[in-house]
């Protein structure tokens, strides 16, 4: 019931309204940003690349990054419990969110070198004593394992089984494995996490870019690796700046200490908020319980629709395939002769990049095909790479 009191305050506003020139009938138009800064969007057929803005977030996601802005928390209290509901999801002992994957290499190997000792955490790279190491099969090196090699260890790399074993020794600091490159070696996941249980030396784990299927990251957390890590922003589709690293309770503790808020650490660099934390965290929730099937039906629809626009063409040849682990999901590889049709691969990705709309292909310049990924298509895409794709090769 209002008082006369709020009547008249009721009525003193509305007439300040009556006064006051008039407001715009509706919201502001919304900017149109990549207008505004002359940047054109592009039709993603490339799939999760950092270069191509990754992956598309869901908007429960967005939403829980916009409710968490307007808050203000203890950042530590937040990662434990957004952790810890992460962990259980991925039945991990215990897991954070990191900055990437490729924060959480860093992270994760420094925890492994310093455990919680305050100077050591102070004094990573330049650690007192004899230089660590961290044994990596040749087959499972790979561009991010400089971040490894960021905590000042050397990496050592070795080929045949007994090489592994007899590298193993008092400087021995962590193993690191290439979840993609599993059976590319001569040990495999559950041998290499017994080598690292038998020595007492913790066995790390690379999935960045290895979901969907979600089996691919559950895998190596059930066998046991001491850490695992993947990306936040590449099949799980949360935001593109986070990550996770699960694993060991004293590991992950270990991790969180040479990372922010912490100030005079090595990973202080690789920063991650609320809204990260619990964008990921929604982000992998709603990943979980994602239908597999029916998605991966819609890619291969994708696949085979642009498959089919191109395969009349003369010597034009279209096939479907899936890469083995990593980015495990439907591509279409079109070859062709370059000098027969006076086309290389990359002069047909600067011509699809060209036009109108702009598209990206997988941005890998192999020398006579190229590669097509469907996952990040939206709806009504896929026809027009078909299209595209069909007037540039004919
Ligand atoms: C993409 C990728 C990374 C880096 O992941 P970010 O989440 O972008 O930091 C690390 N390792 C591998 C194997 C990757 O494919």
């Amino acid at each position: 019931m209002s008082t006369s009191r709020d009547r008249r305050r009721l009525l003193q506003s509305a007439a300040v309204l009556a006064a006051a020139p008039a407001l715009p009938a509706a919201a502001p138009a919304k900017r149109d940003f990549l207008k505004e800064l002359g940047v054109r969007p592009i039709i993603n057929a490339a799939g999760a690349y950092t270069m191509f803005t990754a992956t598309l977030m869901r908007p429960e996601t967005v939403q829980a990054i916009e409710a968490m802005s307007h808050r203000f928390v203890r950042l530590d209290e937040l990662n434990d419990a957004v952790g810890k509901r992460i962990a259980q999801m991925l039945g991990a002992p215990a897991a954070m969110v990191t900055s990437g994957a490729a924060a959480a290499l860093l992270a994760g190997t420094a925890g492994v070198l310093t455990g919680n000792n305050p100077n050591l955490i102070k004094t990573i790279p330049d650690l007192p004593g004899p230089r660590r190491e961290v044994l990596v099969q040749k087959s499972h090196r790979f561009p991010y394992d400089h971040l490894v090699r960021n905590t000042g260890i050397k990496l050592i790399e070795v080929e045949t089984r007994e090489q592994f074993l007899n590298a193993i020794g008092p400087q021995t600091a962590m193993l690191l494995y290439l979840n993609k490159a599993d059976g590319d070696g001569q040990i495999r996941m559950e041998e290499f996490i017994q080598i690292g249980k038998q020595r007492n030396i913790p066995t790390f784990n690379d999935a960045a870019a290895d979901v969907p299927p979600v089996e691919n990251l559950l895998k190596p957390i059930r066998l046991g690796f001491d850490l695992t890590c993947v990306s936040g922003g590449k099949g799980i589709r949360g935001p593109q700046s986070a990550g996770i690293l699960a694993g060991r309770p004293d590991l992950i503790a270990a991790a969180r200490l040479n990372s922010p808020p912490n100030s005079d650490t090595i990973a202080r660099c690789c920063k991650v908020n609320k809204e990260e934390m619990v964008g990921m965290m929604v982000a992998l929730e709603l990943f979980l319980k994602e239908d597999q099937t029916s998605l991966y039906r819609e890619w291969d629809r994708r696949v085979e629709l642009i498959r089919k626009s191109v395969s009349g063409i003369t010597s034009v040849k279209a096939e479907p395939f899936t890469p083995k682990i990593a980015n495990q999901t439907p591509h279409l590889r079109v070859t062709w002769d370059p000098a027969a049709r006076k086309l290389t691969p990359p002069q047909l990705m600067q011509k699809l990049r060209e036009g109108d709309p702009s598209i990206e292909v997988v941005p890998i310049p192999f020398p006579n095909y190229i590669e097509i990924a469907t996952t990040m298509m939206q709806p009504g895409e896929a026809e027009i790479v078909a299209r595209r794709l069909k007037e540039a090769l004919s």
